[in-house]
């Protein structure tokens, strides 16, 4: 967690207790979850009654990943509606709500969510935790402080996801421990597979067309694992997007390195790219999930899903 949201969280804790002091109540910050007994009594919640954890987490692909390990033994929510982008969401009231709700808040971290101190602020008790914790960050293109915070998009560090969010859903429930466990172990044995998958994917595509260009210039950690360079016409969602002088650069780029193919995102405006492609005389070789899973009937609902249509994508793009 930066440091500025913790310092937030700290401040929000100093104020809580002091109030709490003030009233004489006792306050039930510290209380251990009871699995089946929601901890809120706000009816008009977003969570159901005897269900166990409720789980919100900021976007759709954290929350098909602690779908995978909790089961039916709790509820999951996310935050960014699917074919929105993360980075830069205006959380509406609902939101907060469903975060206030929750017996904890999941967040990618690695400075994805830039929106977390409107919710920071507005939700008081709910415990932020940023499930890529451990994970190595990739700095961003030309910058020294910011960092990439796509790391989900290799399945690797999914595991690092896998494993904290299963320590923390222990201690939250511990009798859920077994099946925790269980379930963790089983989805990233599947995680395992899709790796594996993947390598032997992309081993049919010629080393010199293994370049991947986005919009978003997203799949840096992808790139790390399998060996492929990364461009964007931007370089994250959150910074201008779709300048003349990035479209040219982009442009001058795909003709020297003769880049047979480009991709777009289903979370990003679609038109920097087309023009991109045309100008370069490339075609657009399909759509890429990077920022949310697929919807309904798309056949990319889960990451695993999505993970294999953009690997098949890429490799039918890129080899002749
Ligand atoms: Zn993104």
């Amino acid at each position: 967690m930066p440091i500025k949201q913790r310092t937030s969280l700290l401040v929000l804790g100093l104020i809580l207790m002091f109030s709490a002091a003030l009233t004489g109540c006792a306050g039930d910050n510290e209380a251990t979850p009871q699995p089946g007994q929601p901890q809120t009594e706000q009816g008009d919640g977003a969570r159901a009654d005897g269900e166990g954890l409720y789980i919100a987490t900021s976007f759709s692909v954290l929350a098909d990943i602690v779908q995978n390990i909790i089961g039916d033994r709790g509820q999951v929510e996310y935050v960014v509606p699917i074919g929105e982008e993360p980075h830069e969401y205006e959380p509406v009231p609902g939101d907060f709500r469903i975060i206030s709700d929750a017996d904890v808040f999941y967040v990618n971290g690695l400075d994805l969510e830039e929106w977390l101190e409107k919710i920071v602020s507005n939700v008081s008790e709910t415990e932020i935790v940023p499930v890529s914790a451990g994970v190595t960050p990739i700095p961003l293109v030309g910058s020294e402080e910011e960092t990439d915070p796509h790391a989900w998009l290799n399945p690797r560090h999914v595991i690092t996801y896998v494993e904290n969010i299963t320590e923390d859903l222990i201690a939250r429930d511990p009798q859920g421990e077994a099946l925790y466990r269980q379930n963790a172990e089983q989805y990233i044995a599947q995680l395992e597979e899709l790796d594996a998958w993947i390598e032997e994917q992309i081993s049919q595509i010629p080393e010199k067309h293994r370049v991947i260009v986005l919009s978003e210039n997203a799949f840096k950690y992808f790139g790390e694992r399998y060996g492929f360079e990364t461009e964007g016409i931007w370089e994250i969602n959150s910074h201008e997007e779709g300048t003349p002088q990035q479209i040219a650069r982009v442009v001058e780029l795909i003709s020297a390195r003769q880049i047979p193919a480009v991709f777009v995102e289903t979370t990003v405006d679609q038109r920097y790219m087309n023009r991109v492609a045309e100008e370069a005389g490339v075609r657009i070789a399909g759509e890429i999930y990077t920022d949310a899973v697929g919807p309904e009937g798309s056949g990319a609902e889960t990451y695993i899903e999505m993970m294999k249509h953009n690997v098949n994508v890429f490799v039918e793009g890129l080899t002749p």
